[in-house]
């Protein structure tokens, strides 16, 4: 068993740094695991905590609580919620999580920060998002920054998706910034994609690539308020004629494009139509299940890869001898690809 001194380092280094939590006394698998079915917040946040470690043993020990509470997971509507920054996804989430919650849902907002490992900068920042949300009884926000990056950019998002629906949310809402690799894979565990965008806000995709507008399932002109009410009644005709010459979908569903304002509260119970009537035809004609199956069999790779790499790096001679090799391919003594090699024969 790990012990606290340990973990509580290692929270206040590499893992989560956005997420200060003092993670208190390690209990068992089973305790994790049966506290979080039974609603306990603190047993979630310390489960996250030791999946996102990078500590073998603490990701272990996440691992065995994820097993234990397997069963009670998949009971849920994941929501994938991308858009540029400053589109307003965090306004949107915060009106679109307190309406659910006024609907009798438990909603979950994991929000995948991209923050880039190189310049340790957040995308997301340090402001407060979704206060009013955050302290309802029935929402849980946790962020995610993906700094170093264990399996990808996603981190480990996939699981922590589980853990909540574990606990009892019946709504997870995952965020992600528009502008990197992370909406695609986020695509990939969600149950329905929405983009958020904006009217008039010069280039016509806003920087998004083209293949994230063709995977929505709802495409939301947001900021549809004031002087802008005209302009994105306009976007929303123009986007909705582009989407009508993309592919159809696999699933047969036709995405829709709605405005809205979240500060005028306008298009929030309209989104949640728009998913509703999306969730009872996709469950009717079996895509929901298959398309559960196939992201189970993709998780299945990504999380074998994610491990790999993990555990490849963590070795001490091959982060030593990769130091080495850097400076031999750097000046020109060694070619990548046998560096490469070099490396993989040494790991254990
Ligand atoms: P995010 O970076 O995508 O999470 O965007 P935020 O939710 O932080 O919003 C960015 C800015 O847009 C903030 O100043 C918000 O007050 C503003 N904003 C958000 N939603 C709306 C809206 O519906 N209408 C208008 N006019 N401003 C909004």
């Amino acid at each position: 068993m790990p012990d606290n001194n340990h973990l509580h380092n290692e929270l206040s280094d590499s893992v989560n740094p956005a997420y200060h939590q003092k993670p208190g006394k390690l209990n068992s698998a089973k305790e994790y695991a049966d506290g979080i079915q039974k609603g306990n917040r603190a047993f979630l946040s310390r489960a996250i905590t030791l999946i996102e470690s990078t500590k073998n043993e603490y990701r272990e020990l996440g691992y065995s609580i994820l097993e234990k509470c397997y069963d009670s997971t998949g009971n849920s509507i994941r929501i994938g919620i991308t858009g540029v920054p400053g589109v307003g996804k965090s306004t949107f989430i915060e009106k679109f999580g307190t309406y659910l919650i006024g609907q009798g849902k438990k909603v979950a907002v994991l929000t995948i920060d991209p923050s880039s490992s190189v310049t340790k900068g957040s995308i997301l920042g340090d402001k407060t998002r979704m206060e009013t949300l955050a302290v309802q009884e029935n929402a849980f926000i946790r962020p995610t920054p993906t700094a170093g990056a264990l399996g990808g950019v996603a981190g480990k998002t996939r699981e922590v998706i589980l853990l909540c629906e574990a606990a009892g949310f019946d709504t997870i809402i995952v965020e992600t910034v528009g502008v990197g690799q992370s909406e695609i894979s986020v695509k990939t565990m969600v149950d329905f994609f929405l983009l958020l965008m904006l009217a008039g806000a010069g280039d016509e995709l806003q920087g998004i690539k083209r293949g994230i507008m063709e995977t929505a399932d709802l495409v939301i002109i947001n900021k549809a308020d004031g002087q802008n009410i005209e302009n994105a009644n306009r976007a929303r005709s123009d986007y909705q004629h582009a989407l009508s010459l993309f592919p159809p979908h696999p699933s047969g569903w036709k995405t829709p494009v709605q405005t809205a304002s979240s500060i005028k509260n306008y298009g929030i119970n309209e989104a949640w139509e728009v998913i509703k009537e999306y969730y009872e035809q996709v469950n009717g004609s079996g895509y929901f299940i298959n398309n559960r199956r196939e992201q189970l069999v993709y998780w299945l790779h990504e999380a074998i890869e994610s491990e790999l790499k993990t555990r490849f790096f963590s070795q001490p001679n091959v982060r030593k001898k990769l130091a080495q090799l850097e400076n031999e391919v750097l000046s020109g003594s060694m070619n990548p690809a046998r560096a490469a090699s070099e490396l993989i024969k040494l790991s254990r």
